[in-house]
């Protein structure tokens, strides 16, 4: 599949994801495509991938390969991904791989130095045995926090680690603790996630028939409310509902996102967003390898999106950023006026205390969320769709 994109002058390089379908085991919770992983399919599917990223056409600003566990995959078959993947690269790309604490070791971390990522993304989810094997983690805090420590050493300054809230009966106290004991680790980004109940999962079985407990709205704000105070007071600036990072060290691909701002997606369940299309590629990694190698197309649905409806998407993921929607920063990227295009929307918004105006000489200039606004800010995103 050939995305044939030529870069327009002038026009900001996309960013490249790339889905590795692998995991050593599903967690509890999990609904990102993953299967159990199998090594003869993991190098048909690299080679597949490889071979797709031939065919990108341009040079990408950031890539995140993310997944499943792409570092579940045998060192052979990772430096192939990461060649494969650094041949996109712009220069001074952002360089990002995920890993999960237990396929870490001084080896692999070597590699993906030596193969120019110059971002780790490290699956921690938890300090606290009995949290993790609740979501079915097959890791314990001390091998995450050697993890982290192993991934410092070896030259990872731009270091990530996944944290999520309110698991099953947790209590405050606990999760309190666990921010402190982040904080202290030589981390320059911290993304904290509060747990969903995704249909199909097992957590979300467990959940239906009482197995588990899960813990309140009121004691999961909490959580989060006070991940909000005590982050930036330890030097993580909250920049996204979910992020927190050191000055210069937020996530470029994610800011993307964020932007609305082009991406390529490469493997199954991937999705891209080039020239207004929205294109998703099928959700399975064997059929995904056979097209790919009898040349046929891996993308399942395709649409072209209204230009109205890019510019309300535009502002219903831009809004999730601390620093929120500039007016005439929205204008200039999507042609309409924010206030015209979501006038409705904004109205109830703002008469909730959901957002906030910046005004600059008495005018509106730009539109944030409050803090009551990051507490609901899937309402508030869908509100402007
Ligand atoms: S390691 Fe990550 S992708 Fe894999 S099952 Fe667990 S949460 Fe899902």
């Amino acid at each position: 599949m050939k995305h044939g994109i030529m870069q327009e002058k002038n026009k900001m390089a996309p960013s490249l994801y790339i889905h590795i379908p692998f995991c050593v085991k599903k967690c509890g919770y999990c609904d990102f495509y993953s299967i159990n992983y199998d090594a003869g399919l993991a190098s048909a599917y690299v080679d597949a991938l490889v071979g797709q990223m031939g065919g990108i056409g341009c040079r990408v600003s950031t890539i995140f390969i993310g997944g499943g566990t792409p570092t579940a995959l045998s060192a052979p078959l990772l430096k192939k991904l990461l060649r494969g993947a650094a041949r996109s690269a712009a220069r001074n790309a952002e360089f990002t791989v995920e890993a999960n604490p237990e396929s870490l070791d001084a080896g692999k971390l070597s590699l993906l130095l030596d193969e120019g990522v110059n971002r780790l993304s490290i699956g921690v989810q938890s300090f606290n045995d009995a949290k993790l094997k609740k979501l079915g983690r097959i890791h314990n805090a001390k091998k995450a926090a050697d993890a982290v420590m192993l991934s410092n050493k070896k030259g990872f300054d731009d270091l990530n680690i996944d944290l999520i809230f309110g698991a099953p009966e947790e209590e405050f106290d606990d999760y309190s603790a666990e921010l402190a004991r982040a904080v202290k680790l030589p981390v320059t980004h911290i993304s904290c996630y509060g747990l969903t109940y995704e249909k199909g999962t097992p957590l979300y079985k467990a959940r239906k028939r009482g197995g588990v407990i899960p813990v309140d709205e009121e004691r999961s704000a909490r959580m989060y409310s006070f991940a909000i105070d005590y982050l930036p007071e330890h030097g993580f600036r909250h920049y996204e509902v979910s992020n927190f990072a050191e000055k210069g060290f937020e996530c470029r691909h994610n800011l993307n996102y964020w932007r609305n701002d082009e991406y390529i997606g490469l493997g199954p369940s991937a999705v891209s967003y080039i020239g207004g299309a929205r294109k998703r590629h099928l959700p399975d990694v064997v059929e995904y390898v056979k097209r790919v190698r009898s040349g046929k197309s891996t993308i399942v649905s395709s649409e072209r999106l209204a230009e109205d409806r890019k510019a309300k998407e535009t502002a219903a993921v831009k809004i999730r950023t601390s620093e929120g929607i500039d007016l005439d920063w929205f204008k200039k990227k999507t042609g309409f006026d924010l206030e015209e295009l979501e006038a409705d929307a904004l109205q109830k918004l703002s008469g909730a205390g959901l957002i906030k105006y910046e005004r600059i000489k008495g005018k509106a200039a730009g539109i944030s969320l409050t803090k009551k606004g990051f507490l609901f800010c899937d309402t508030v995103s869908s509100e402007l769709l």
